[in-house]
């Protein structure tokens, strides 16, 4: 099995990662450190929760550590505001034996203090596309000493609108450069801006792509609509479910949410795009510490995080696109561990729900809670054509034959 000690990393790099009890390099490590310690392009098919960061990080702290100082050698690209976070967080982690400076600037805070970073010089900075626009015409950025990008999250880039931002701070780099470019699915936009950014790229897929990490065990509860909330505070009552990510649709709903869920007695924090960004981070610290067992969130404010031991994921909307499903998904279970997945459906959720297994080539179990049972219509459409053969779901464990030791389970099989 490949070490760290293999991979050809300098031992400030060795002992910061033994700090962080790290035995050994996950698959998409062990793949990428060596082609992007060579200077070479890569494309990395990997969704969070593959230890992709490390896999980037790494070899750019091994390059700033040598070199000039102070001149901004190393950019990544990332879509939102925690993301960057959690990456300049990393960056520390791994480089505190190396003396490389990093910052982070994204929106939604002032300008002025990020600004002061700049001048006083960086090796590494990690940035949200706008706001490192924002930076750029005041003058505050100069890449004519850049040597590595990365473009993290990609398909997320796209589907939050930042392409044209990524297209105009691509101008601005210089061509001779070394370009690392990751995305969990590769949609066409995303494989023409690899043909157009990299050159003779290595690429590495790990596990297939769009597929949710395989630890996660999934279910769906087929509730009616009004019985959604309900379900949910009984799941967390009876369900040993401690430290739950749930998603809503929303902003409104994430809030109007939470402020139940507080009134029933639990620890919960909402985490959207209406909170400001002091707030935000309070929510996410308090998650992360173990002050708030529930935190309500919607898909863009949840992007990307990274709490160690999220008991539970739970979509209480379904989402609309398909792939959002697999990045929720993948909050939970991070870095190999076991995770469950619950999605709370009504029938007007099907079709989301059809495209999500359409996706991820399976059909996901149901299971009915008793006094929660939907009504007829509803109970007819969920049995109307399956999205996958059921073969597929046989093979899946979607169906499940209960013999009698199973009637009286709480929890009931579906199909
Ligand atoms: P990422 O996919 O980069 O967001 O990383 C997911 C999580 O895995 C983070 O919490 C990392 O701290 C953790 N991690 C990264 N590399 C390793 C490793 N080699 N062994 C154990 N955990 C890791």
């Amino acid at each position: 099995m490949t070490t760290f000690a293999d991979l050809g990393l300098r031992p400030e790099l060795l002992r910061a990662v033994q700090d962080a009890e790290y035995d050994t390099p996950t698959p998409i490590q062990a793949q990428a450190i060596p082609v992007a310690l060579r200077g070479t392009d890569l494309l990395g098919c990997a969704q969070t929760g593959t230890g992709k960061t490390a896999g980037f990080l790494l070899p750019i702290l091994q390059r700033l550590a040598q070199g000039k100082r102070g001149r901004l050698r190393a950019l990544v690209l990332t879509p939102t505001r925690e993301l960057a976070a959690q990456i300049g967080e990393s960056a520390r982690t791994y480089g505190k034996y190396l003396p490389v400076r990093s910052t982070v600037v994204f929106g939604g805070v002032g300008l002025r203090p990020q600004e002061e970073r700049l001048h006083q010089g960086v090796d590494l900075l990690i940035a949200t596309p706008g706001r490192l626009l924002d930076h750029l015409e005041r003058g505050n950025l100069e890449f004519s000493a850049l040597e590595v990008l990365v473009l993290d999250e990609a398909d997320r880039m796209l589907d939050m609108g930042f392409l044209p931002d990524v297209r105009r701070i691509l101008r601005t780099l210089p061509t001779e450069r070394q370009t690392l470019l990751f995305s969990a699915t590769m949609p066409q936009e995303i494989e023409i801006l690899a043909y157009q950014t990299l050159k003779t790229p290595v690429v590495i897929d790990v596990g297939r792509r769009a597929t949710p990490v395989s630890t996660v065990r999934q279910v769906i509860y087929p509730v009616e609509p009004d019985q959604k909330r309900d379900l949910l505070c009984h799941l967390l009552k009876h369900g040993n479910m401690k430290h739950v990510l749930v998603f809503t649709r929303t902003k409104v709903r994430a809030e109007r949410l939470a402020r139940h869920l507080a009134q029933i007695g639990r620890r919960v924090e909402a985490l959207h795009g209406d909170k400001s960004q002091g707030a935000r981070t309070q929510a996410l610290d308090g998650f992360r510490n173990g002050r708030v067992e529930v935190l309500v969130a919607t898909d863009i404010a949840a992007r990307g995080l990274d709490v160690e031991g999220i008991s539970h994921v739970v979509n209480f909307d379904v989402p609309n696109i398909p792939e959002d499903y697999i990045h929720r998904i993948g909050r939970t279970a991070r870095a190999e561990a076991t995770g469950d997945a619950i999605s709370l459906v009504s029938s007007e959720e099907l079709d989301c729900v059809r495209a999500i297994e359409h996706l991820i080539g399976i059909t996901i179990p149901r299971r009915l809670v008793v006094g929660f049972e939907p009504g007829a219509e509803t109970v007819r459409r969920f049995t109307q054509q399956p999205a996958v053969s059921r073969a597929a779901r046989v093979a899946s464990g979607a169906i499940r034959h209960f013999g009698p030791r199973n009637r009286g389970n709480r929890h009931r099989a579906w199909a």
